[in-house]
């Protein structure tokens, strides 16, 4: 199922780990409302980048976001974010060009250099810009 032209509910549900511990992942209509609300920001930052974006990691049930170590307040349960990268940049090049865009988000985040988390609000979002990396914990802005 398409949730906008270049990104599918499969690819925005797609997890690796509840495959392998057979966990159930399987969004409901509220969820896949919000996944909607990820693809079309998504699609702003292909957009932006002008090229394909790939979905890590999108909607986590709660065993599928207990099983990946995922934070309990996670924006990942509600299908409000997606960790993605671009082909051909590094997540740090990703992040510093969805900041410097319009592209309106709640958080902004540049896990361990290794992928960029974008997630949306429910009411007003924070536009809030972090870096963690494995022994800091989160840091302001993309450091
Ligand atoms: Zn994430």
């Amino acid at each position: 199922m398409k949730l906008s032209t270049h990104f599918t509910l499969e690819e925005l549900t797609f997890s690796e780990t509840a495959a392998r511990h057979n966990l159930d992942n399987v969004p409901s209509q509220k969820v896949i409302e919000n996944l909607k609300r990820v693809a079309t920001v998504l699609e702003q930052i292909r957009a932006v980048v002008n090229r394909p974006i790939m979905v890590s990691s999108g909607y986590r049930s709660p065993a599928v976001n207990r099983a990946v170590g995922g934070s309990m307040s996670s924006a990942h349960m509600q299908g409000l974010s997606a960790d993605i990268r671009a082909a051909g940049m590094t997540p740090r090049e990703l992040a510093e060009a969805i900041k410097h865009n319009a592209v309106k988000f709640d958080q902004l985040i540049l896990e361990f250099d290794r992928w960029v988390h974008v997630g949306l609000a429910v009411d007003e979002p924070r536009n809030q810009v972090l870096t963690i990396r494995f022994g800091t914990g989160y840091m302001q802005g993309l450091v």
